[in-house]
């Protein structure tokens, strides 16, 4: 049995959670296992607020030092009694955060996955260094060796070809020997060697990666809930886990934003018809969720998603003339050029409307480039999808809010509502 397993920052947010990842590594390392590793706990939002805040010394230096002390803090409680080379090659990667945050990028992105990218590298040298301590025996390979990809920078592209080559050729023959194989999820780099990143929440995109070049048997999320549920359970007391449901359908509940699983995992292991197992870290004799090619049980279970700081933008022209082609033309370059997605869209004659995610400086951007329309926009709002939903289901969470938007397909309702 061929294993790829992926561990989130939340298990391993501090020594016990470290500790418990050791055991299940422990638990199917007879079998050969590629483990991949995000960054502990929230550190990968620290980074980015330390790459926002790069061009401000006092602030980035205190950023910096509570990276640091996270982490530091971690090690004494895992290694109470020391452990030198861990300390030595922490303080390696420390000081290359310390360069890339002084460094000069042509762009802001560029510069984004040069620091952010380190939250990877410390994690799962931690994680390396404690399975070596219980007697596992591992190798750390650092996934900037083996996935490759496009220069585009907080987003990149695999590429798989060479991406292919490498992990057949260096890690097939380590499966052989090695109990276990530990590698970063959600970083590469490009041909040119500059560190990328594949997007936030992209370490189960690599877990799929691995999967579907090593032919893996299953790839495995360890997660801090029961399995794939079908509304966030910080969100809602009823939500509910699903047993099973096919690769199509978690394709689309995933693009729909459910936070489970990054939207890029499903399509490689699909192809190979590697079946993606969602299971609760904390006890490994629960029945884990099973992603799958059956498609049964898609219907079975109603799945609700909500994106928060949603901004609804109405773009008209200025002329009053209809939105046509061409107006779409230009509308959509500009939200592509600024990196924007959007999470929903309609058209009237004069007007579309989008909503997407709030972020600042996007914003600004945008509306200086769509500076040829009229423009309208409010934020704080909330979108609301519903998989498989009912008429009671879109009562219970439209009543006494204001709906600003609403469409539907047999499946699918989408409403952006006042929160
Ligand atoms: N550490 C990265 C993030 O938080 C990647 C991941 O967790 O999958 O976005
Ligand atoms: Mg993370």
């Amino acid at each position: 049995m061929r294993r790829v397993m992926k561990f989130g920052g939340a298990l391993m947010s501090d020594a016990e959670g470290i500790i418990k990842v050791g055991q299940l590594v422990k638990e199917y390392s007879s079998d050969p296992l590629v483990i991949v590793v995000s960054a502990i706990g929230k550190i990968t939002n620290s980074l980015e607020k330390l790459h926002t805040n790069s061009g401000n010394r006092d602030k980035s230096e205190k950023l910096f030092l509570d990276i640091k002390d996270y982490h530091l803090n971690l090690l004494d409680n895992l290694f109470p009694e020391g452990n030198d080379e861990l300390i030595r090659a922490i303080d390696v990667r420390f000081n290359s955060l310390l360069e890339s945050t002084n460094e000069t990028y042509e762009n802001r992105y560029e510069a984004y996955d040069s620091i952010v990218s380190i939250g990877e590298e410390l994690s799962s040298c931690i994680i390396y260094h404690y399975l070596l301590s219980m007697g596992i025996s591992a190798r750390l390979i650092n996934a900037k060796s083996l996935i490759t990809t496009n220069s585009n920078y907080t987003d990149a592209d695999v590429d798989w070809n060479y991406t292919q080559k490498t992990i057949e050729t260096r890690i097939n023959p380590m499966l052989e020997t090695l109990d276990v194989v530990v590698t970063q999820g959600f970083i590469g780099s490009d041909i040119s060697g500059k560190p990328t990143t594949l997007g936030r929440e992209g370490s189960d995109f690599t877990a799929a990666i691995f999967g579907n070049i090593l032919n893996a048997d299953e790839v495995t999320i360890w997660k801090n809930v029961p399995g794939l549920m079908n509304s966030d359970p910080a969100r809602f007391d009823d939500s509910e886990k699903i047993e099973n449901i096919s690769y199509h359908e978690a394709i689309e509940l995933a693009y729909y934003g459910a936070s489970v699983i990054h939207p890029k995992t499903i399509q490689p292991l699909k192809q190979k018809n590697i079946p993606l197992l969602v299971r609760p870290y904390y006890d490994s004799s629960l029945k884990p969720t099973i992603i799958n090619n059956n498609t049964s049980n898609d219907s079975n279970t109603a799945s609700i998603i909500v994106k928060d700081d949603q901004v609804l933008m109405s773009i008209g022209t200025q002329n009053l003339s209809f939105i046509a082609e061409d107006n779409l033309k230009q509308i959509f370059s500009a939200f592509s050029r600024n990196r924007i997605h959007i999470n929903m869209m309609q058209n009237s004659a004069v007007s579309f409307s989008v909503s997407f995610n709030k972020d600042n400086d996007k914003l600004k951007a945008l509306i200086d480039d769509l500076s040829m329309f009229n423009l309208k926009y409010n934020t704080g709002l909330q979108l609301l999808t519903i998989r498989h939903y009912t008429d009671e289901l879109i009562n219970k969470y439209v009543t006494n809010k204001k709906v600003y938007l609403l469409q539907k397909s047999r499946v699918t309702v989408q409403i952006l509502l006042s929160k």
